[in-house]
């Protein structure tokens, strides 16, 4: 295949870190092909455009004072990339080999793809407990998120009892946070202790404004516009009882998508993250950079994603110009 078959840069994924990427790559006059991913729902649902497009309100990414709707905000992202000459190819990224250059990137749809460089920006999608109920109030704004950082000083959850489903760390520190804004926090525990360490337990338990709900699950979320109650299920008993809630908040993890990278070489950390060199955006394989959640475990937030996306352009374009393709 011809030198010009070969993309210069390959953007895989279309989340606030892949659209950063492709603004500054097709500034830089690389043309880069965006890879924008494909819907999909099982294990959770997946969207081009990234996480963003599973919440409505998004009121501390910087230059919005208003506040402004998650697509819409991904639409923005869009039209600034492609504005600048990115392209843009509706697939997912399959299989990639990056044993030899130019590396070789497999699509869902259409023929295979040579790259010069590649920025891997497919994020980490957040856990959900997958009941019908709970995505529909997550995606129209009726009190279900999966991020207390980004939507607990949401107005509608001030002064309110909220619900938190998870053992571990990181709900103990979800739980923390939302205990700055709502009346009381239940948090849901399948088991009858918590997963999380002693000095994130000692902030909640004991606490008169935290309840334990323990060996139990929610069998539903319950409301029309608005989540009004869950349906709790005791795993012992069976038993189900209403507990009347403003808003769940889910902290059963996150996974970051990385499935296609199965094969390569690509280091990832002991969760699955893949791993930066020196902590700016290269990865452990010359000419294949990470931006965004896939890369970040610790602060997954849409403005840190599009910070890691302008790192990753600006290192490949220095790359791409120490072999001589510009
Ligand atoms: C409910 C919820 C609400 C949130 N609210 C806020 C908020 O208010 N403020 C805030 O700052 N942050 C918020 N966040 C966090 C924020 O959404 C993420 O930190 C951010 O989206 C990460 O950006 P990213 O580009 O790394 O990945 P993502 O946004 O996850 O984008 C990943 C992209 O990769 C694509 N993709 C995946 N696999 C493939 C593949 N194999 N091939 C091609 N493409 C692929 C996907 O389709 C998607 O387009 C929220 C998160 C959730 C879950």
């Amino acid at each position: 295949m011809s030198e010009s078959n070969v993309e210069k840069v390959v953007i895989i994924g279309s989340g606030p870190a892949g659209w950063t990427a492709a603004i500054y790559a097709a500034r830089a006059n690389l043309a880069p092909l965006c890879v924008v991913g494909v819907p999909r729902s099982d294990p959770a649902p997946v969207l081009p455009g990234g996480q963003l497009m599973l919440t409505t309100e998004v009121e501390n990414y910087p230059g919005f004072p208003d506040g402004i709707q998650g697509p819409e905000m991904m639409q923005k992202f869009r039209e600034q990339a492609e504005r600048f000459g990115t392209r843009i190819s509706e697939a997912d990224v399959v299989k990639c080999d990056f044993s030899k250059r130019p590396f070789k990137l497999e699509l869902s749809e259409g023929a295979p793809v040579l790259a010069h460089s590649v920025i891997l920006s497919t994020g980490a999608t957040a856990n959900w407990i997958g009941l019908k109920n709970e995505l529909r109030l997550a995606m129209s704004g009726g009190g279900v998120s999966a991020c207390a950082v980004c939507d607990g000083a949401l107005p509608a959850y001030r002064n309110q009892p909220i619900a938190v489903v998870g053992g571990g760390d990181s709900a103990m520190e979800e739980a923390s946070y939302l205990l700055k804004f709502a009346s009381h926090v239940h948090m849901i525990i399948r088991r009858d202790s918590l997963r999380a360490s002693k000095v994130m337990q000692a902030r909640l338990l004991g606490n008169p404004k935290v309840t334990m709900h323990w060996f139990t699950v929610v069998a539903d979320v319950l409301g029309e516009e608005k989540i009004e109650a869950l349906l709790l299920e005791d795993v012992r008993t069976k038993e189900r009882r209403n507990l009347p809630v403003k808003g769940l908040f889910l902290a059963i993890g996150h996974s970051p998508a990385t499935k296609f990278l199965q094969g390569t070489n690509v280091e990832l950390d002991e969760k699955g993250y893949v791993k930066l060199h020196n902590r700016d955006s290269r990865t452990n394989i010359e000419g294949v950079f990470a931006a965004g959640d896939i890369a970040d475990a610790h602060y997954r937030q849409a403005i840190t994603a599009a910070g890691m996306g302008c790192a990753a352009a600006l290192d490949c374009e220095r790359w791409l110009a120490t072999q001589g393709v510009h």
